[in-house]
């Protein structure tokens, strides 16, 4: 293992975005001992070590591993299932779990080295230790992947997640928990399933017929226990949130990070901003394509006409949100849609709705990286951190719709191991380099 440890590699780019917002480097180098960064500066002006391996990068830019902080990597989505009510009930969860790798590599391969995913319900139960599986997988190097950090669920009756299931589905017996104590013992369970975080939900939501975005979903004391339970762990809470309520329910519980935007006022903006907690926007699935996409594959007509009817508030309240300088991480909650991989596409809303390429840029490096307690050592490229290094041909930074064509990432770097290489002569994928000859699920 020591060999492999001191294993010294050097990547020469044409330009270089560190994460850190300020302008691009021309012609930079980095190079890379064992899992971390050593150095990293201009061509010529690094001292290259003797006996590197050197990955000619000169056509692309470099950059930081992208996260996506709010991806659901079990969810039917429209790039593998062509019904997910169907697929509901026809697929075991054995099978989802190698789904959830697949959908993992297809953003291993698009310049995602770090997904948080926030999880899945099935008429089975929870779907935690199957995702602590494949995390444990890819951590132990049996198959390639992104770093994965998952989560467990606290659900309370008739809430958000609970309602993911249609009504006509059997739930196992644990899956939902009413009252502060019958909450934390499910937080317990879930944390003692293996859990990085866990999530739950604040107020409805907008995914499912039987559900309204703008319900309290449960009360401040049920929240209160929950997050203290997490912290008691040293774990973080995510929560689901669509309203000013739910938000400042949040602010009060001090819950780690907040996901969605859609209804807000200003108030409950400040008071967001003065506490600090990183909010992930998930605009993707708030789009006119994403809600065909969602008509393609099943869903009914009053969802949709949901979906349609909190568009404009949605991206009114992001405008608000990046205006008052809130701290914004990049999220896409893709699942049932848009399509799996294509993640980068929620920079272009960004960019469209306010945000410099380069802002953008950083919600799914810096920020989601501090958004998820990894500053330290992701996010930004720069000496000693992790080498999460992608290199990209074109320059994001002035077309963010760059990140969005898979053959533009030549390579993907994690932890100082090449994943992607399709540079040098000996090419590597993570996934099947003819992407697209798989078989839809529910077709098998
Ligand atoms: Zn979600």
């Amino acid at each position: 293992m020591s060999k492999v440890d001191r294993k010294l590699s050097v990547i020469n780019g044409g330009r270089l975005i560190d994460g850190n917002g300020g302008a691009v480097t021309r012609n930079p180098t980095i190079v890379v001992e064992g899992k971390r960064i050593k150095a990293i500066g201009v061509a010529g002006r690094i001292k290259v070590p003797r006996g590197a391996e050197v990955i000619d990068a000169r056509k692309c830019t470099l950059m930081p591993g992208m996260f996506d902080c709010h991806a659901h990597l079990a969810a039917y989505n429209a790039a593998t299932f062509n019904n997910y009510r169907v697929a509901i009930f026809e697929v075991t969860p054995q099978l989802e779990s190698f789904y959830v790798l697949f959908h993992a590599h297809m953003l291993f391969e698009m310049g995602f080295t770090t997904i948080r995913d926030l999880g899945r319900v099935t008429p089975r139960g929870q779907f935690t230790a199957e995702f602590c599986a494949v995390r444990d997988a890819i951590n132990a190097g049996i198959v390639p992947g992104p770093r994965l950090i998952v989560c467990g669920r606290a659900i309370i009756t008739n809430s958000h997640l609970d309602l993911v299931l249609p009504r006509a589905a059997l739930r196992q017996p644990d899956m939902v928990a009413d009252g502060p104590w019958e909450l934390r013992r499910q937080t317990r369970e879930q944390l003692r399933t293996g859990a990085d975080f866990i999530k739950t939900s604040v107020s409805g939501g907008g995914g499912t017929a039987d559900e309204e975005p703008d319900v309290r979903n449960m009360t401040q004391e049920e929240l209160d226990a929950i997050v203290d339970e997490a912290h008691a762990f040293h774990k973080p809470v995510a929560a689901h949130c669509f309203t000013t309520q739910s938000h400042r329910m949040c602010v009060k519980a001090g819950v780690d990070t907040i996901e969605h935007i859609v209804f807000t006022d200003d108030e409950t903006i400040a008071m967001i901003k003065d506490t600090g907690i990183p909010v992930i926007p998930t605009l993707s699935h708030r789009t006119d394509h994403a809600i065909e996409v969602r008509r393609r594959i099943g869903t009914p007509q009053n969802v949709l006409t949901k979906m349609k009817k909190i568009q404009p508030y949605t991206f009114e309240s992001f405008k608000k949100f990046h205006q008052a300088g809130v701290k914004l991480a990049m999220g896409t909650d893709i699942g049932l849609d848009p399509e799996m991989g294509n993640n980068a596409a929620e920079l272009e809303i960004y960019v469209k709705l306010g945000m410099t390429p380069m802002e953008a840029i950083q919600t799914a490096t810096k920020n989601a990286a501090e958004a998820l307690g990894l500053g330290k050592d992701l996010g930004t490229l720069e000496p000693g951190k992790l080498a999460d290094v992608i290199a990209v041909e074109g320059d994001p930074s002035r077309d963010i719709r760059m990140l969005q064509e898979r053959d533009n990432f030549k390579m993907v770097m994690k932890e100082g191991s090449i994943f992607v290489d399709k540079i040098s002569n000996e090419k590597k994928y993570v996934m099947h380099p003819e992407p697209g000859s798989w078989k839809i699920i529910d077709n098998l």
